[in-house]
């Protein structure tokens, strides 16, 4: 599932062919993308539009077009856009240079909202806390949004109004990186731990940026090199790359878990 730093170079890639550029034709083949929307209308929109600029909130892809309108892509499982013709394309773009992009969604929980724009600003402004690579999250708002809670800290940090992007794998690794046990009650951490999983958190997210995102082996986010840098995403067994003891791996909310039961403090 893309988290912050996979949607960031999808973000990079697409940006890089249609800013500044012209949508000569649109074609989306798959009504659940668009949905309640019909998609015949969203194509309507899109087409002619020209780009002005690509951005990223959270896990959201913002593409801006000129006239206002706002395409707001989520990829949820296994979206993503291509370049050269693939199976599975829900959707097609073609600029006014003869780039083709389609989007490609094998599991088709992907979606394209089309927005005007202080919509899509008010949508991303109540799913999203703050961009966690940004200035506005600090260590005091991390620990306002911790204050009181039972829940797993690990559960605390997925919530996208907490973390914005983050995922199961990069909380897994900020964990790693922060020396925290991913079980503790969020409430218990002090204001030095709060402060080292900001920095653990900004840490696995910006070298997922810098891996262009992890590939897991079904080729959707292929080219990502993050993988090869887990420290304790599914290392279960492995040793520590910091102490040596085996990796362990636990169910915290739900979500597979893996921590070093050594330096990962229980606080
Ligand atoms: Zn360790």
């Amino acid at each position: 599932m893309p988290e912050l730093p996979e949607v960031e170079t999808e973000r990079r890639r697409l940006a890089e062919r249609i800013e500044g550029h012209r949508i000569a034709a649109a074609r989306i083949d798959d009504a659940r993308l668009t949905r309640p929307e019909d998609p015949k209308v969203a194509a309507a929109v899109l087409e002619g539009g020209h780009v002005d600029a690509v951005e990223r909130r959270g896990k959201y892809i913002v593409v801006r077009l000129a006239d206002g309108h706002v395409l707001l892509v989520h990829l949820r499982m296994t979206g993503g856009f291509r370049y050269t013709p693939v199976t599975h394309e829900r959707a097609v773009l073609e600029l006014d240079d003869g780039t083709r992009i389609a989007y490609r969604d094998t599991r088709r929980f992907g979606t394209w909202q089309l927005l005007e724009e202080d919509e899509a600003a008010r949508l991303l402004g109540v799913k999203n806390g703050p961009e966690p690579l940004g200035r506005a999250f600090t260590a005091a708002f991390l620990a306002g949004r911790l204050a009181g809670r039972r829940a797993p800290v690990k559960a605390a940090i997925l919530d996208q109004r907490t973390v914005a992007g983050l995922g199961n794998i990069y909380a897994v690794e900020a964990l790693w990186h922060s020396k925290i046990d991913p079980r503790r009650p969020a409430g218990d951490l002090d204001a030095g731990e709060v402060a080292a999983l900001r920095e653990g958190i900004r840490h696995a997210l910006r070298l997922g940026i810098r891996r262009q995102g992890a590939d897991l082996g079904d080729g959707t986010y292929a080219g990502g090199r993050m993988q090869d840098e887990f420290r304790a995403y599914g290392r279960g067994g492995e040793p520590c790359s910091r102490c040596g003891t085996p990796i362990a791996k636990a169910q915290v909310a739900g979500r597979g878990t893996w921590f070093c039961p050594t330096c990962q403090t229980v606080g």
